[in-house]
């Protein structure tokens, strides 16, 4: 007890000076205890309790969340690729945040999305974002690719894919971009099909185009297909694509530099 910052009240027990809330308790005395003081805490201490509290949590936060992105993402720039710099113009976009959202809904429903559409029109970027919001409510998240998929070994396929099935959310992007070896497209079928069995959501990208996918031929990709349209709805990217954005900015700042430096240069 700081003495400082206490005084005696009229009642003769200790109060703290800042607060003015009773630093003492005084309650009956039982048989054999001698003394009927108790300390008790001021408003000071439990705000400062509260606030230590608080602070202890929000760093086990950060760090589960910061855990979790790193084994998410293959990529760490993908770790900043969040909803916070979407302008909210984009209907996919809209879908994916309402995805995140109804989180409890979405898992209940077994509801995921197929992200389809033209090559960089921001389907990776969009998944990444609803990767890093649902890492932030602490949900376990792996986001991969195909290709990562069909290259895995057959001694390590069985494990890999009872890893990916355990996670809250996959995401497995670019669907048609993989090798299309009979070894390959089994073991995105196994993958495929062992969320299904699971019952967790997941969200898939491609580059195909739906027609591709609802008129193919091949029994091994329609087996594929077929079990994904069960899980996933469709959302159509067709935005501004977000590389060709990169791209413009990255163009602007190098004619920004090519102009300060013709400006700067002797004649
Ligand atoms: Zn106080």
């Amino acid at each position: 007890m700081d003495k400082e910052n206490t005084f005696i009240g009229d009642d003769g027990l200790i109060y703290c000076s800042i607060c003015h809330e009773a630093m003492e308790l005084k309650l009956p005395t039982p048989l054999l205890v001698k003394f009927d003081r108790f300390p008790r805490q001021c408003a000071c201490h439990r705000l400062q309790e509260e606030k230590e509290k608080k602070e202890r949590r929000d760093r086990e936060h950060a760090e589960i969340v910061s855990r979790n992105k790193r084994i998410c993402f293959h990529e760490k720039r993908m770790q900043e690729w969040t909803f916070e710099h979407d302008d909210g113009s984009s209907p996919a976009m809209n879908r994916a945040r309402a995805f995140v959202e109804h989180w409890d809904e979405v898992r209940n429903a077994k509801a995921g999305l197929l992200f389809w559409g033209g090559i960089g029109t921001g389907k990776t970027y969009m998944a990444a974002c609803i990767a890093n919001a649902l890492l932030e409510k602490e949900k376990r998240v792996m986001m991969t690719d195909f290709s990562a998929i069909t290259n895995i070994s057959v001694n390590d396929a069985r494990e890999y894919i009872s890893c990916l099935v355990s996670y809250d959310l996959l995401i497995i992007d670019d669907l048609g971009a993989e090798r299309s070896t009979e070894y390959a497209i089994q073991n995105v079928f196994d993958v495929i099909n062992r969320r299904w069995e699971s019952g967790r959501p997941l969200i898939v990208t491609t580059n195909l185009d739906m027609e591709d996918i609802t008129k193919e031929k091949d029994i091994a990709k329609t087996r594929i297909y077929d079990r994904l349209l069960d899980m996933c709805t469709p959302v159509l990217v067709d935005g501004d694509s977000k590389r060709i954005e990169s791209a413009n900015h990255k163009k602007n700042f190098y004619k920004g530099i090519f102009k300060q430096k013709k400006g700067g240069e002797r004649t």
